[in-house]
């Protein structure tokens, strides 16, 4: 049985930005008030924050439109010295990596080491991969009929309102920050409740690196609130959201009753972890226990449906159930913590409660479904076996770490049951068999498939939804499109 190796320790690391940054400078609330963010492996307060609300929101935008003036240092700024900024900013972000690494871990939850070690790097590589974008963003010439001269502007969309989540704090501010500054917009960003400390800290970051007043602002507060707030500004040319398909709807139903600011969205997922029964067993019993339980179970794409073709289907479930009994849960701090805490209570009992509804529609229970420990919100890693597709659990996201397995038999069958949900994020598929492997990237319906591997992320490599898993690609040349304007010239010769 998995149990928590040791107590989490109370870590004091210097917390040293809470307040809200608007036009570089860091300010309160203008309610004044302020709220808590914890450690959810602990439960101790680890310090107050800023509150923002609409009337912070209304501030930040005013600051954002008036750097994004055409006379104002950013916008006369060349693109290369755009892209020198985000460089300089990668650098201090590296320079404070351990730091950053370990407030990561305390707000969130997440092993500190794994922070160091997956989630760092890759904001790093993001920043430093959109720094060298910004002065390769360019238009085209058209040869249209007549005697005229066309061309094309890709001009920054302007005033940008993001929002993100609490899985991965650095990395959803990076995939945000980096493409739209490169771009030359400017930014309000509202951090989400449960993680705002490490965010806050780039902020700083940012302002050492140089950016000019006003072009990023970040605002810790509320979704229905700050969130609310900036989905509905009048003046907020586009919104990114990463988020709950839930929110993504209400945050576009605000874009269209207000001024139809474009939306971007990337949202949830039930993605479908598919192995054959040529799959190399180990590959694949390693690769769908890493798929489903990374981040906590906390992963928008989570191989949260695990499709056993039948012939192995026994030994990969008692496979898969000793190695999530392995997994060794506990203090986040510890090197060899593989799962920490949940980020906090509610997704803590919401996962407890799909445990419940799993073991109520008659899935085998063969693991977990259990807290681990008396304080902080740990969950024992969990396996249902004989799975349904019409179970609950089948159907809707779990984020927490509960492998859901089902077995196939047909092909066809198969594809079509990958198929037959509300979203397409993500895929992956084990076998030796590449025409097998293909036949499935090629007809299931999701933004990104695996092929005997997942999880596996890059800056230049585009992220995002099919159906109701999102709207607009994030990363690589792509996600540039999402953060521009085109602007078509024609000129009488
Ligand atoms: P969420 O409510 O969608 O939160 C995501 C972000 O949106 C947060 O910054 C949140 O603010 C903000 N938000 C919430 N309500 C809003 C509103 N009405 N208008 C504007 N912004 C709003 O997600 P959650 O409550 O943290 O988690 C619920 C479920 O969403 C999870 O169990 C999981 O299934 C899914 N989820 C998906 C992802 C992903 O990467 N796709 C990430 C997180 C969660 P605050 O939280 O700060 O109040
Ligand atoms: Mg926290």
């Amino acid at each position: 049985m998995s149990t928590v190796l040791t107590e989490p320790t109370a870590t004091k690391v210097p917390i040293k930005q809470t307040k809200i940054l608007i036009d570089n400078k860091w300010v309160p609330s203008v309610s004044g008030k302020t709220f808590e963010t914890i450690n959810p492996a602990t439960g101790e307060v680890l310090a107050n924050v800023a509150e923002a609300d609409a009337a912070d929101v209304d501030l930040a935008v005013r600051a954002a439109r008036k750097a994004f003036h055409s006379k104002a240092p950013w916008r006369r700024m060349s693109a290369a010295e755009r892209g020198k900024l985000l460089n300089r900013l990668a650098d201090l972000i590296e320079q404070n990596i351990e730091e950053l690494a370990t407030l990561e871990s305390l707000d969130n939850g997440k092993p500190r080491h794994v922070a160091r070690a997956a989630d760092l790097p890759l904001v790093i590589a993001c920043y430093r991969y959109y720094a060298g974008w910004a002065d390769k963003i360019q238009g085209k010439t058209i040869p249209i009929s007549g005697d005229y001269f066309c061309y094309t502007r890709h001009e920054p969309v302007g005033v940008v309102g993001q929002i993100i989540p609490w899985n991965f704090p650095l990395l959803m501010q990076a995939w945000k920050l980096a493409p739209a500054l490169a771009c030359g917009n400017t930014v309000v960003l509202k951090v989400a409740e449960q993680t705002p400390l490490s965010a806050l800290r780039v902020g700083e970051l940012i302002l050492e690196a140089g950016f000019p007043e006003g072009v990023v602002n970040i605002l810790p507060g509320y979704g229905p609130t700050a969130g609310g707030a900036i989905a509905r500004n009048m003046d907020i040319d586009k919104v990114a959201f990463t988020g709950s398909t839930e929110v993504g709807h209400l945050i576009m139903k605000a874009a269209a009753e207000t001024n139809l600011k474009r939306v971007t969205l990337e949202l949830g997922g039930k993605s479908p972890n598919i192995i054959f029964a040529d799959a190399d067993m180990e590959q694949a019993v390693e690769g769908s226990h890493f798929a489903l339980f990374f981040n906590q179970g906390q992963c928008c794409c989570a191989g949260s449906r695990t499709f056993v073709e039948e012939k192995i289907y026994d030994e990969f479930v008692e496979r898969s159930t000793e190695r999530a009994k392995q997994r060794r849960v506990g203090d986040p701090l510890d090197k060899k913590t593989e799962q920490g805490p949940q980020v906090d209570s509610d997704q803590f009992n919401k996962v407890l409660s799909y445990v419940e509804a799993g073991k109520q529609d008659g899935a085998r229970l063969m693991c977990g479904g259990e807290r681990v420990g008396d304080r902080g919100y740990f969950v024992a890693p969990t396996v249902f076996a004989d799975v349904k597709d019409d179970m609950k659990i089948a159907q809707e996201e779990i984020f927490g770490p509960v492998m859901s397995i089902m077995k196939f038999k047909d092909v066809d069958d198969l594809v079509e049951r990958a198929n037959k949900t509300i979203y397409g994020l993500a895929a992956a598929v084990w076998t030796r068999d590449i025409g097998k492997a293909h036949h499935i990237a090629n007809n299931v319906r999701a933004g990104t498939v695996w092929i005997n591997c997942f999880d596996v992320f890059d800056a230049a490599a585009p992220f995002g939804g099919f159906k109701q898993s999102g709207i607009g690609r994030e990363l690589g040349e792509y996600g540039l499109q999402q953060y521009s304007e085109i602007k078509t010239v024609t000129v009488k010769l």
